[in-house]
């Protein structure tokens, strides 16, 4: 293990200068749901930023006119080790805007706060990632692994282009040997968390059409309803705790591996923390404690996130409407893809009476990625996390939110972790997003022992 003394203290040091990096990045509005130059113009920034580190950078481009994906790559070409880093270069939409305490793209600093979109998610994790290479080439010299940066620019549309990409740079990506994925954070304890894989998504639009035109709602005793049709079929989904109920699901699901369970059976998972977050006094179905991190974290999860139909105009409007959508997703974990899921849906349905039921698929469909809690790069970014902070890794089996890690890495058996520097109360996709400073410059210093320990590994 080299001495990362010089490496802290160059850190400390520059600390400004790294702060004013995430600044220049925080102030370009790459909004991928929004479109716009901001897109291209902030894949350049990222690319000219990597190329002034030193590291060989380009853009490449999947779909013309796309918001295109960022390549970098440094490091001795013989190294036994070649980690991908991946990140984005995307944000989520700053609105509400009023709800801002200062302008979502400018980065401000408050009380030992970054504040501005994308602080977060993801351009903070980015910046740190670059910044420890410059350090630990300024300090300690040549890298000792080899490293390959593929940012992209729609992780915040569910990475429409990732699939074909991977596909393209197949034979670069099966080099690697390990890959650290753009999220993570910092527990309440200070521990840095440590994760090993994420939910895939299934985003199913359904759509009920009963009758030619709207009617009246005196003849609500004898027409059919669109709203209630969609109701009546969403309703045998899923138990009013949770539980799915889509036929033949729970066949499909993998069964739990037991060192996911160890993990869980240790970990300090905030379920307080997020009872007073939402100001509600229990979780769905009653669940408690390591029942409800299981649930949170390894079982799948179906929402409906909006209902289109009717009449929602100010008064009333006594009419039965013809016609309704429902968005939804649903959240997958090992075994289950976003095709298998939409057959056993539509199966589910037909067997009930609802053939007449449509079910849209959207864009958004990304399969689940499970890493070995017992992979070398696991215990490499442990031992990282321990010799940067003093203290020991928080390790979590999976995370519930979702990404493209199984169309990136898990397609050519790429083992991955996700550690990064948010905390509790770091709002991504909300107003206010913001990290804290400390977390900002420990994130470098846990990166160069990363490096090493990988290496190593
Ligand atoms: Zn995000």
């Amino acid at each position: 293990m080299p001495d990362f003394s010089a490496f802290d203290a160059y850190i400390d040091a520059h600390q400004e200068r790294f702060v004013q990096r995430l600044a220049d990045l925080v102030a370009i509005p790459s909004v991928s749901a929004q479109g716009g130059p901001a897109m291209h113009q902030a894949a350049e920034a990222v690319r000219d930023l990597a190329a002034s580190l030193g590291l060989d950078a380009r853009l490449v481009e999947v779909d013309p006119g796309q918001p295109p994906f960022v390549l970098a790559e440094i490091g001795p070409a013989d190294a036994s080790r070649t980690l991908i880093i991946y990140n984005h270069y995307d944000v989520q939409p700053p609105e509400p805007l009023e709800l801002w305490d200062s302008p979502p793209f400018q980065l401000v600093e408050r009380e030992g706060k970054l504040y501005g979109r994308g602080t977060a998610d993801n351009k903070g994790n980015l910046t740190v990632r670059l910044s420890a290479i410059q350090a630990y080439r300024e300090t300690l010299g040549e890298l000792p692994l080899r490293i390959l940066f593929v940012i992209e620019g729609e992780e915040e549309m569910g990475s429409p282009q990732m699939a074909r990409f991977s596909q393209q740079q197949a034979a670069l990506l099966k080099r690697c040997d390990g890959c650290w994925w753009e999220a993570g954070g910092v527990n309440d304890k200070g521990q840095s968390t440590l994760t090993m894989g994420l939910k895939g998504l299934a985003a199913l639009e359904f759509h009920a059409k009963v009758m030619a035109r709207d009617s009246h709602s005196a003849a609500g005793g004898v027409l059919p309803n669109a709203i209630w049709r969609l109701m009546e079929a969403l309703t045998t989904l899923r138990r009013p705790d949770g539980t799915l109920t889509i036929d033949g699901l729970a066949e499909h699901l993998a069964p739990i591996n037991p060192r996911d369970l160890e993990l869980i059976a240790t970990s300090d998972w905030d379920e307080q923390g997020m009872l007073e977050a939402f100001g509600i006094t229990e979780l769905l179905g009653g669940r408690r404690g390591k029942e409800a991190e299981i649930q949170f974290l390894l079982r799948p999860c179906m929402s409906i996130n909006g209902i289109i139909g009717g009449y929602t105009g100010p008064g009333g409007k006594t009419v039965i409407p013809c016609e309704a959508t429902a968005k939804t997703d649903i959240r997958l974990v090992p075994n289950l893809t976003p095709e298998l899921v939409r057959e056993l849906v539509r199966a589910h349905l037909d067997r009930r009476g609802f053939q007449d039921i449509q079910i849209r698929e959207s864009e958004m469909g990304l399969r689940p990625a499970k890493t070995d809690p017992d992979a070398p790069i696991v215990h490499a970014a442990s031992q990282a996390i321990q010799e940067a902070t003093g203290k020991p890794a928080a390790l979590a089996p999976n995370m519930a939110g979702s990404g493209p890690m199984y169309d990136l890495c898990d397609v050519h058996g790429i083992p991955t972790i996700a550690m990064g520097v948010a905390y509790r109360d770091s709002r991504g996709h909300a107003p206010n997003e913001n990290i804290r400073l400390s977390d900002f410059l420990t994130g470098m210093k846990i990166a160069g022992r990363f490096f090493h320990q990988f290496a190593q590994s």
